[in-house]
């Protein structure tokens, strides 16, 4: 059987939020077969709207389609789409400077499969809400704790890719970091358990005097949108940015660690602990660089720096 990767997706329409039907024997609930993706509105001082690289949200679903052996809609269809509901949920959008409107989409095979297949259909689906501050933390240092045993994704697996199956995987080691007080844990590769992966739900960085150094895509860690716009930014404020196996090892004597994600933005990380001894950065504060790239992907975001990269995309 082939993957039905040339599915058309019909034109859909606005509906209020509420729930949703499902056939029971639906490829999303039997099998996983299901990818979301995650950006975020931003209200500017002149009341319009931004939006923050979408298409690459609507890149990064239809490579993870492929993987998942389902269709996806056209760039066009997603951006359309993602418009229209933001466009719908304006006043949703709260003020500039307080947060911002998330916006999630999903596609999920909803056919029925009873024999484990690819389902015969497909939804898209995109709902939004207002959000502040991702971590309890709100902007302050983050802790995060090395997980040893657990791991989010093998090679040949599915952790390049945004598929809910990830996220599942994840959640016990998470409740587990959280009920010991830690805001979430960093996962090492499963080959060697010695290279540093991802955070549940952000990448990581690592700075050691003018070098920033992230963990290289290879197949086990999801290509990040804030990842690689910080990458962007650093280079252009003269860092060298080095993405390559990053060793736990390095975590003992960097200068200043963070985190990176759409929902994450920029999070400066107080303190991993890794095999019980806490190693802490800084004084309890933001490192100077992390706030220093903070500063400018966030005034990008608002349209308070000129986009001089095209990364937003304006709505009226
Ligand atoms: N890694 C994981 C596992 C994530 O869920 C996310 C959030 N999408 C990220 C990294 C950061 O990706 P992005 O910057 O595109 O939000």
């Amino acid at each position: 059987m082939k993957c039905p990767l040339d599915g058309s997706f019909s034109k859909g329409e606005l509906q209020r939020f509420g729930n949703i039907e499902l056939n029971p024997s639906s490829g999303i609930l039997n099998y996983g077969q299901g990818l979301f993706e995650g950006l975020k509105a931003y209200r500017k001082e002149d009341g319009n709207i931004l939006l923050f690289r979408p298409e690459e949200n609507a890149l990064r679903m239809k490579i993870g389609a492929e993987r998942m052996c389902m269709p996806a809609p056209t760039v066009e269809q997603f951006l359309e789409a993602v418009k229209a509901t933001v466009l719908a949920n304006k006043r949703w959008v709260p003020p500039p400077g307080k947060g911002s409107l998330y916006i999630r989409p999903l596609l999920m095979g909803t056919g029925p499969v009873l024999g484990l297949a690819p389902a015969p259909e497909y939804t898209f689906l995109i709902y939004v809400s207002p959000v502040g501050n991702y971590f309890k933390e709100g902007l302050a240092p983050i802790n995060l704790v090395v997980e040893n045993e657990l791991h989010r994704a093998t090679p040949g697996g599915t952790g390049s890719v945004k598929t809910i199956g990830n996220y599942a995987a994840v959640l016990k080691a998470q409740a587990a970091a959280k009920a010991k007080g830690y805001s979430d844990v960093l996962y090492l590769d499963c080959v060697h358990k010695r290279y540093l992966e991802e955070v549940s739900s952000c990448n990581i960085f690592v700075i050691k005097g003018n070098v920033i150094s992230t963990p290289a895509i290879k197949g086990t860690i999801l290509p990040g949108i804030t990842r690689k716009s910080i990458i962007d930014v650093a280079r252009s404020q003269g860092f060298q940015v080095e993405e390559r196996l990053v060793s736990v090892d390095e975590l003992l004597d960097a200068d200043e660690v963070f985190c990176t994600g759409t929902a994450v933005v920029v999070s400066p990380v107080g303190s991993i602990t890794y095999l019980g001894k806490r190693i802490s950065y800084g004084d309890g504060g933001t490192g100077v660089v992390s706030q220093q790239l903070y500063n400018i992907l966030t005034k990008i975001q608002m349209g308070l720096l000129e986009d001089d990269k095209n990364w937003t995309v304006e709505l009226r």
